[in-house]
């Protein structure tokens, strides 16, 4: 027992694509053989650290709208509902692949599994409800974009709905997951960034938004003490001139690095930015180390030896 708690704690945050990659629609099948990746290289992890891991849900949750808005026979769910269910069923999905990893391995004894339906805490009035902003679900022609009810917006792929995207508080079960990990339970949570709640006296209440996972990784990770914050998505880091003819891959970028890229355009808002900034936001609540790595190399960038480490 005394072993165990001095294990260092790891979080892994797990982009949409370690479940579907961009060329895919999204079988079980497909969503099943993708995550065998990134659950090896954690099943390993598990043998030397405490686990924590939380996924994203982009692509889960466009599927669930496109199916609620396919059918009129039943009612329509609120997004916070279909966050609910993407927690659900990616919850159900990681942990039978990592059971059987753990299995494979013959790491039977004392690792327990379990996923957590999560909130998180958003402020009513954060000024991303004044400018919904994220893309969430199908695409649309404009005509269709006309008569939906909500508010869309022209992206690189067609006409697609938007959401407000506000910052992550706090998340509601922190002390549930804390007390999990004390006890050597692998826990999976915030899934698709938690399930967005604003605060109504001492009740919560689901609003219809989305907050970035990274971001709201990052947060759990400060308020749960993290030691090793893993950004794991489909390239192996943080790139300059990405996709361009000079590309080249960081070891280590520091926040002022970052601001002074940024400014330059290296990079975009919602694809890498918000990793960057989840990086430097874990290292300003006390966090030790954060790296943003592919999916494939999760073991070697918590050891150091892959991926694009922040540094302050
Ligand atoms: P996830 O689903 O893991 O959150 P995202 O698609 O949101 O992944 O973000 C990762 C993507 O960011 C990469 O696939 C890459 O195409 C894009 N990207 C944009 N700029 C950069 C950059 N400078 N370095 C690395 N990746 C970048
Ligand atoms: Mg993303």
């Amino acid at each position: 027992m005394r072993a165990e708690k001095a294990k260092k704690l790891v979080l892994v945050a797990l982009g949409g694509n370690a479940l579907i990659r961009k060329h895919q629609t999204g079988t079980l099948e497909e969503q099943l053989e993708n995550l065998k990746v990134p659950i090896r290289e954690i099943a390993r992890l598990s043998m030397a650290y405490r686990i924590i891991i939380t996924h994203g849900n982009g692509p889960q949750v466009g599927n669930l709208q496109l199916q609620q808005e396919s059918c009129s026979a039943v009612p329509r769910m609120p997004l916070e509902i279909l966050v609910a269910q993407t927690q659900g069923q990616i919850g159900y999905m990681i942990e039978s692949t990592l059971d059987s990893e753990l299995m494979a391995l013959g790491i039977v004894t004392q690792k327990y599994i379990v996923s957590l339906i999560s909130y998180v805490v958003v402020d009513e009035q954060d000024p991303a409800f004044k400018h919904p902003s994220k893309p969430v679900g199908p695409v649309y022609s404009e005509t269709q974009a006309a008569s939906l009810p909500y508010p869309t917006r022209k992206t690189a792929k067609g006409y697609r709905r938007v959401v407000a995207s506000p910052k992550p508080l706090t998340i509601v079960e922190k002390r549930e997951i804390r007390e999990l990990i004390k006890r050597d339970f692998i826990v999976i949570c915030c899934g698709g960034g938690g399930i967005p709640v604003i605060r109504e006296g001492r009740s919560f209440c689901g609003v219809d938004a989305v907050i970035d996972k990274d971001l709201a990784s990052a947060k759990l990770a400060g308020e749960v003490g993290v030691d090793i914050f893993v950004i794991a998505t489909d390239v192996k880091g943080v790139a300059l001139d990405y996709g361009k003819a000079g590309e080249r891959y960081l070891r280590t970028l520091s926040c002022r690095e970052a601001v002074v890229y940024r400014e330059l355009g290296h990079f975009p808002d919602g694809s890498i930015w918000p990793k960057i900034e989840a990086g430097m936001q874990f290292l300003n609540s006390g966090g030790q180390t954060a790296v943003i790595c592919s999916i494939e190399e999760i073991g070697d960038a918590v050891l150091g030896k892959a991926g694009t480490r922040i540094i302050p």
